[in-house]
C-alpha cells in the first residue's frame, strides 16, 4: 500500500511541526488573554446544522462537504467550519446572556487541493455571542490582528466592510441585481446563475469579483443604525492603533450575516490563497438553525496558511540532548531530573557509542548538548560558541538565565 496521506491532507511532523506547536501555543495564550474559554466540539455534526447554519446555496455546502450516513442511517458531516457548531453548543448549554468561546482544530472541505487549500486544514477562531455591541466586533478584530502579528507574519493587512442588515440590505441587493443584469455579458455562467438567487456571491466570486469595481457599494446603502455601528467599529480600531483598510468588495452571501465583515490578508502570498482569516457579524445565524435570536461576531483563521506565509520554519523541539558516557540507565535518570525542572530533553535508549549520540544531537540541531560523565562529576555543557562544566543541580539555573 502507499504511505502517502490522502489527497489534500498533510503529515505535519518534525522539524516543521515545532513551528506549528509554537503558533498553537500563541493562540491559546492570546485567546485566553482576551477572555475566551476553550470550546472543544464534535468533529462531525448532523448535516442539517451546516445546511442551515452555513447556507444551502453556499459553495461549502453545495460542493465541499464530507457527508456520509453513519451506521444508524443518520446523515452526518465532517465539520467544514466552526461557527454553526459553536452557536449550536451555546443554544444547547441553556446559557443566557453574553458568552465567549475559542476553538482550535481540524476542519474538512472537499477542495481542489493546492498550497494553502487543503482538504483537511486547521482553523482557530473565536465567537462572541449574545451582544450587538460594536465593541465586541472591535475586540474580536483586535484579537485576530494581535495574534497574527504575534506569529511574526510579515505584511498583514486588515480589510473591513459593513454589509448592512435586514433593514437596509434589501435596497442594496435590488441595486446590485440591477447593475449585474446590465453587465450580464461580462459575467461567467456561474455568476449569471447567481444574480437572482444570491447576487452578493457574485461580488465574492474569484473570477468576476475583481471586474466589478464599479458595482454599487454596500456602504452607500447603510441605514442609520448600521452606519453608526460601522463608525463605532472603525473608531474603536483607531483608538487601539489597529490599522485597517475599507474594502467594499468584502461581502458575505447569506442573509444571517449582518453589518461587519472583515478579512486578514497576507500580502506576501498568492492572491488566491492570501486570506489567512476572516469573520464578521452573524446576528441571524442562531435563528437560522432554529434557536432564539442571538447576535454574534467571530472569526476563523487558517493555521496552514499562516504557516505557509511564515515559510519553512524549522525549530528544534528540544532544549537539550543528553549524551551519556555511562550508558542509558544513567541518562534516563538524569533526563528525568532535568525534565522535572521544565527542560525538554532527549537521549539515546539503545546504548549506542558516545560518537553516535553526538551524531544524533547534531542531526536534531538541538541548541544545547549536555554530557553526563558519571556520578559526582560535573556535566559538560556544549552550546554554539560556549563550553562549560556544571554540576547537575546547577543546570536548570544556568538554563533559565540564558
Ligand atoms: P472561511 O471559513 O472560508 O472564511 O475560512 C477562514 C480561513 O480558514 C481562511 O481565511 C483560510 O485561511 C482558512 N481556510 C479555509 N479553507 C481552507 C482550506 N481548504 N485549506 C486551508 N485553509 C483554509
Amino acid at each position: 500500500m502507499s504511505f502517502q496521506p490522502p489527497k489534500g491532507t498533510d503529515d505535519i511532523i518534525a522539524p516543521q511541526s515545532q513551528a506549528w506547536r509554537k503558533t498553537l501555543r500563541l493562540w491559546d495564550d492570546w485567546s485566553e488573554r482576551y477572555g475566551y474559554p476553550l470550546v472543544n466540539l464534535p468533529i462531525f455534526e448532523a448535516t442539517e446544522l451546516f445546511e442551515r447554519g452555513v447556507g444551502e446555496t453556499s459553495e461549502v455546502v453545495t460542493k465541499q462537504m464530507y457527508t456520509f450516513a453513519d451506521q444508524g442511517g443518520r446523515s452526518v458531516t465532517l465539520r467544514p467550519e466552526g461557527t454553526a457548531s459553536v452557536v449550536r453548543a451555546y443554544l444547547n448549554s441553556g446559557h443566557q446572556g453574553v458568552w465567549k468561546g475559542a476553538y482550535s482544530g481540524p476542519f474538512f472541505r472537499y477542495e481542489r487541493p493546492q498550497a494553502g487549500r487543503r482538504r483537511q486544514f486547521w482553523q482557530v477562531g473565536v465567537e462572541y455571542l449574545a451582544t450587538p455591541s460594536p465593541l465586541a466586533d472591535v475586540e474580536v478584530i483586535e484579537l485576530g490582528y494581535r495574534f497574527i502579528t504575534a506569529t511574526e507574519l510579515p505584511d498583514v493587512a486588515l480589510l473591513i466592510n459593513s454589509i448592512g442588515d435586514q433593514v437596509c440590505r434589501p435596497r442594496y441587493v435590488a441595486a446590485l441585481k440591477e447593475y449585474l443584469r446590465e453587465h450580464e455579458s461580462r459575467l461567467s455562467a456561474e455568476s449569471m446563475s447567481l444574480i437572482e438567487r444570491n447576487p452578493l456571491r457574485v461580488l465574492d466570486s474569484k473570477v468576476d469579483g475583481p471586474e466589478l469595481i464599479e458595482a454599487p457599494r454596500t456602504l452607500d446603502y447603510l441605514c442609520e443604525e448600521c452606519a453608526q455601528h460601522f463608525t463605532s467599529v472603525k473608531e474603536g480600531l483607531e483608538s487601539l492603533g489597529v490599522p485597517y483598510k475599507e474594502d467594499s468588495s468584502l461581502v458575505r452571501g447569506l442573509d444571517y450575516y449582518t453589518r461587519t465583515a472583515f478579512e486578514y490578508v497576507a500580502t506576501g502570498l498568492d492572491a488566491a490563497q492570501n486570506a489567512v482569516g476572516g469573520g464578521g457579524r452573524y446576528d441571524g445565524l442562531a435563528e437560522a438553525i432554529g434557536g432564539r435570536p442571538t447576535p454574534g461576531v467571530g472569526f476563523a483563521l487558517g493555521i496552514d496558511r499562516i504557516m505557509l506565509a511564515l515559510g519553512e520554519l524549522q525549530l528544534p523541539h528540544l532544549d537539550v540532548y543528553l549524551v551519556s558516557e555511562t550508558g542509558p540507565l544513567d541518562a534516563l535518570r538524569v533526563a528525568s531530573n532535568l525534565r522535572d525542572e521544565g527542560i525538554s530533553v532527549d537521549f539515546d535508549v539503545d546504548g549506542r557509542s558516545v560518537k553516535a549520540q553526538f551524531r544524533t544531537a547534531r542531526r536534531l540541531e538541538v541548541p544545547v548538548i549536555l554530557v553526563w560523565k558519571g556520578e559526582g562529576q560535573p556535566l559538560d555543557v556544549q552550546t554554539e560558541g560556549e563550553r562549560a562544566t556544571l554540576p547537575l543541580r546547577e543546570v536548570s539555573t544556568w538554563f533559565n538565565s540564558r
